[in-house]
């Protein structure tokens, strides 16, 4: 048995993972526990103020605060969580720059992975729909409505023209209401920038399922809000859902159809694929936890918590998915965890929140604290000083105290920082020597060599064999991908090559769209599969030079 420091793995850098490892790093010391977070980025995203990256309010990167100074004891993994084994406490981590597959062992795990804003079941919305909820997110939308606003000001269709200039906005929470307000402001502070569209008007649309926005909120603050936002220009459209998109409209429920070329949805919600996958007990489509965030089933060894559990408070409450609940949550989990390691009194959950608190664009909010109810710029205020308070480090609220002065003076921003993507094919040099993937390696890619020659080679016992000599207009990689095995052979550079890279998404993509590509592959890769073991034992080299082994 182990003596070492207990292994504690966080999923998520979200409110709850950050927060858990926070307090942990205060309840356990490094001879005790090490621990350990893995999230997709090295920062923790400061969501309730994420909207005011839309309007510029806020500079991009102020809004969020790098995990490692945050946690300076938690060891950050950045990468993708693709496998949880309960049953095996094994986290299965996504490849990095060296596609190979990482299984990370725990005593302790702690699921913190948020939810995904899920487009499932409704055509068209995959590729139209913008979700909002990352930085990523956020930036994608500030540019494209910088790009909508240059493309309607040249415009001469007046149809298309207004489909530019109009927005939408799916959900009618506090993430829809607040990116609306945002987006409004933007749009009605920049447009006089363009000469063609100053006095074109826009339109703004809320949809929301239900008889009125902000559900999380008392009655008479949600009709203040609807009120404030509709004075603003921003139309609510209530009792409705999106159903459908496509690039030219939004499809509602009701067979209302918005043409736009802008649409947001932040409905709805549902558990990241690597967490719905579980094979654990779910209620409302999130991990069922008990008042001590242990997984159930897996008590004293799995707390899940933040927006993928699904709890009840003492009083029987069920938990709303809120950044105040989330860090609340993680000093339970924490003190919890700590009391499995070492003993010491188990906590239990019974925070009922504090209040709740919705910016409505600039000078404008609802609030709702200890039961006084607010609205309007006094509303703003509070708003901006609570989340300001809230922000962890000195430097970042004064970054964001100065973006917000700055704010006031000056109009904003309105520059496109338009970043390019890399297509999915794209080209790699290699030098002779130069290794292009291990016999070993997860399959990420397909390779089609443009010049220059390469070896497979396989490892037999320690020796290397030399299975096939590629050249020119030739492809290796696909019998990983085909199979999903690792790779069965290393892919050496002979000469300098060039060769072109087909990711494994666009491959499959291909593989599905153009039967022609299907068969060729698989063709390809049963004959090499054959050839695999002749070759391995008799000739070092493919006579015909096309029938290789590596895959
Ligand atoms: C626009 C917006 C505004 C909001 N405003 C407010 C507000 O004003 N007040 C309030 O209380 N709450 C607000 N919320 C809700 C609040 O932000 C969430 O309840 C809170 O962030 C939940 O924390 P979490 O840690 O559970 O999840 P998240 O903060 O979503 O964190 C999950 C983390 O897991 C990572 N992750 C997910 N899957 C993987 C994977 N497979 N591999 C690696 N990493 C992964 C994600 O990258 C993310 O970092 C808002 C939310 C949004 C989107």
């Amino acid at each position: 048995m182990s003596t070492g420091p207990k292994q504690i793995l966080i999923l998520g850098g979200g409110f709850a993972g950050v927060y858990t490892a926070r307090c942990l790093e205060k309840l356990l010391r490094s001879e005790e526990a090490s621990i350990t977070l893995i999230n997709r980025e090295n920062y923790w995203v400061y969501q309730p103020m994420l909207p005011e990256v839309i309007s510029g309010s806020i500079g991009l990167t102020n809004v969020v605060s790098p995990i490692r100074r945050l946690c300076p004891r938690t060891n950050l993994i950045m990468r993708e969580v693709e496998d949880i084994d309960l049953k095996r406490q094994i986290v299965t981590i996504s490849p990095g720059f060296r596609p190979r597959q990482i299984g990370l062992k725990y005593d302790y795990l702690v699921i913190t992975l948020g939810n995904v804003t899920n487009f499932h079941g409704m055509p068209g919305l995959i590729e139209n729909a913008m979700p909002f909820r990352t930085l990523a997110d956020a930036m994608v939308l500030r540019n494209h409505l910088i790009h909508v606003l240059e493309e309607a000001d040249v415009e001469e269709d007046q149809e298309l023209r207004r489909e530019l200039l109009t927005f939408v906005v799916a959900g009618g929470g506090f993430s829809g209401v607040e990116v609306m307000a945002e987006l409004n402001d933007f749009v009605c502070s920049v447009k006089r920038n363009y000469l063609r569209l100053r006095n074109e008007p826009h339109r703004c649309v809320i949809v929301q399922a239900g008889d009125r926005i902000l559900p999380e909120m008392s009655e008479v603050l949600a009709i203040s809000a609807q009120r404030i936002l509709r004075k603003r220009g921003v139309e609510i459209i209530l009792n409705d859902r999106l159903k459908a998109a496509t690039s030219e409209r939004a499809i509602l429920q009701s067979g209302t159809e918005i043409p736009c070329k802008t649409l947001i949805s932040t409905v709805p919600s549902a558990l990241p694929p690597v967490v719905q996958k579980l094979d654990c007990p779910k209620e409302h489509g999130k991990l069922l936890v008990n008042a001590g965030l242990e997984l159930k089933d897996y008590e004293g060894k799995v707390w899940a918590l933040g927006d993928c559990a699904y709890m009840t408070t003492i009083a029987g409450t069920k938990v709303p998915p809120t950044a105040q609940h989330a860090i609340r949550e993680a000093t339970i989990a924490a003190i919890n965890i700590a009391a499995a390691l070492h003993g010491g009194k188990r906590a239990e959950f019974g925070f009922e929140g504090l209040g709740t608190l919705g910016s409505l664009g600039y000078g404008a909010a609802v609030a709702q604290i200890c039961g006084v109810k607010v609205s309007g710029f006094l509303a703003w205020c509070l708003w901006r000083w609570i989340y300001l308070m809230k922000m962890p480090g000195l430097n970042r609220k004064v970054r964001i105290t100065i973006d917000w002065i700055l704010r006031l003076l000056f109009p904003p921003e309105l520059a496109q920082t338009r970043v390019a993507f890399e297509s999915g094919i794209r080209n790699q040099y290699f030098e002779p020597g130069d290794i292009i993937f291990r016999q070993g390696d997860l399959g990420d890619s397909v390779y089609v060599i443009e010049d220059g020659e390469c070896d497979a080679l396989r490892d037999q016992n320690g020796e290397e064999q030399l299975l096939a000599t590629l050249g020119r207009g030739e492809y290796f990689g696909e019998m990983a991908l085909l199979s999903d095995r690792t790779r069965n052979a290393t892919i050496r550079a002979r000469t300098a090559m060039n060769v072109s890279i087909i990711p494994k998404e666009d491959f499959n993509k291909l593989r599905r769209s153009v039967p022609i590509f299907e068969d060729v592959f698989t063709e390809l890769a049963s004959r090499r599969a054959e050839a695999g073991s002749s070759c391995l034992s008799a000739e070092p080299s493919m006579p015909d030079g096309s029938s290789a082994t590596a895959s």
